[in-house]
């Protein structure tokens, strides 16, 4: 008999810790799991499902502009938020509920409340106190908000979600993955946007010719971009916020978003009573195995200092449970890593940006094609996607691919088992095409 409550108990029940605890339970650990929130995480809950389901919406708008083009006569259409917000919360409470039994179902026991640890066997939840074998950590990250003047106005991406109406008037800050993402989703559903960056392009650390072609664009679409721009006080006017910015330029808004990166969510976790080591930006330092510096405990998903996305978390949780519990030994490999930014133009990427690969001192052949998607043809719009295929010169091998246009995170899927599996350009170019699509160029572009 153990002299614990369990053998596994997980913090957090998010993608990572869900999918940990489950596949223990499944291995026959007694699992036990703890949530603040609600079961799903930021992935289900506030996160990649919900945005997508308004990105969704929001693309009906191009979609009735096109319509003509190809013979249809429209009437007039009207959008509700609040409507379009009451769906997407019915679509979010069913997945909650579909969490909740995958964990009955499992028999892994839920406690409801923050946990915190005790020391390296024991986890708080509220007052009261499980021992456990092993700890796991998948607390997740919580949005960041620069320190300036009025930043308690603004809003993140959490209260975008349950905004009680659309703003009219709307600045973004920031231009990663939830800034562009968030400019196009309330773009297309008829806000005036303005994204305010730093820097002088979207998307940094993207390949650049895609970073160029999203931005082109957004802009394109109407977005009103700011480069080298960013707020440096906001104040309340009447209705309105009136934003500074760093240039001393003064606008009137609605809703300011901050977009502006996300943050371990490691406040009050009694971390340092166990002796858990955090590494640069508070993320806790792990392992191939998830192993923290503690041998009892161990972090999976955004809390730590990995690569911070949902199926990256989903295989982290995985392969702790099947090392741990499962007899078998399965290192997490974060080589290649397909991304997707659902953006308007979405991308698609897999592998090392031409910038990238020039710094790893590869020699390079770069292939791009940029092209009217057919789809656009009739539709009138002018807007270019772009493919690129990043080449070593001497290996042959495809390093990277990168995509910017209609369909580029269906697309690159499929593409990024070909440079997992480290294919050539020869065997690209054996590859027949399916025509007519997009993805034809990636193996037609000479
Ligand atoms: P990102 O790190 O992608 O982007 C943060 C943005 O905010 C950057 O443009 C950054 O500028 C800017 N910024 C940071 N600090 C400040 C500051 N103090 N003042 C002004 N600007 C600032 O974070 P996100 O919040 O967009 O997303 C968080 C993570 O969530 C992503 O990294 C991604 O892993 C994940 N995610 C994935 C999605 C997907 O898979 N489709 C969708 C949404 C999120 P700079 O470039 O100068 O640093």
């Amino acid at each position: 008999m153990s002299q614990y409550d369990y053998d596994l108990f997980v913090i957090g029940a998010g993608s990572g810790g869900v999918r940990a605890s489950r596949i223990a339970a499944g291995h026959g650990a007694r699992v036990a799991i703890c949530e603040e929130s609600r079961v799903g995480g930021t992935c289900v809950i506030r996160g990649c499902v919900p945005k997508k389901l308004l990105v969704y919406a929001s693309q009906f708008a191009e979609s009735f502009a096109d319509a003509s083009g190809y013979g249809w006569a429209v009437g007039e259409s009207r959008f509700s938020w609040p409507d379009l917000i009451a769906a997407k919360d019915r679509e979010i409470d069913r997945l909650n509920g579909i969490y909740l039994r995958l964990l009955d179902s499992a028999g892994v026991e839920l406690h409801m409340g923050r946990g915190r640890i005790v020391d390296a066997h024991t986890v708080a939840v509220g007052d009261r106190k499980f021992t456990a074998e092993r700890i796991l950590i998948a607390v997740g990250g919580r949005p960041f908000v620069p320190d300036i003047p009025g930043a308690e106005l603004g809003i993140t991406s959490d209260e975008a979600f349950h905004l009680e109406q659309l703003p009219e008037r709307i600045l973004v800050v920031g231009a990663g993955y939830i800034a562009v993402e968030f400019a196009g989703i309330f773009n297309g559903l008829g806000a005036q946007v303005t994204l305010a960056y730093r820097r002088d392009l979207v998307l940094r650390g993207f390949d650049r010719d895609i970073r160029q072609a999203v931005s082109d664009g957004m802009e394109g679409r109407g977005i009103d971009i700011h480069y080298h721009s960013e707020p440096a006080a906001i104040e309340q006017h009447g209705e309105a916020l009136r934003v500074r910015f760093s240039d001393n330029d003064e606008r009137e808004f609605d809703c300011v978003m901050f977009a502006t990166g996300r943050e371990p969510y490691v406040a009050d976790l009694g971390l340092e009573s166990a002796g858990v080591r955090l590494g640069p930006g508070n993320r806790i330092e792990v392992d191939e195995f998830s192993r923290t510096n503690v041998d009892s405990i161990f972090a999976v998903g955004d809390v730590t200092d990995r690569i911070a996305l949902t199926p990256v978390a989903l295989m982290e949780g995985h392969a702790f449970a099947d090392t741990e519990f499962g007899g078998m030994r399965r290192p997490v490999d974060h080589a290649n890593v397909p991304a997707a930014v659902f953006s308007q133009p979405p991308v698609g990427c897999v592998g090392l940006s031409e910038e990238e690969a020039r710094a790893a001192g590869h020699r390079l052949r770069i292939f791009r094609s940029s092209f009217k998607p057919m789809k656009y043809t009739l539709a009138g719009r002018e807007e270019q996607g772009v493919m690129k295929l990043v080449v070593d010169a001497d290996s042959d091998r495809v390093l990277g691919v990168h995509v910017a246009g209609v369909d580029a995170p269906e697309i690159t899927q499929g593409f990024a088992v070909a440079v997992r599996a480290g294919l050539t350009k020869a065997d690209f170019d054996r590859t027949i095409g399916i025509h007519p699509t997009s993805a034809e160029e990636l193996v037609t572009l000479r």
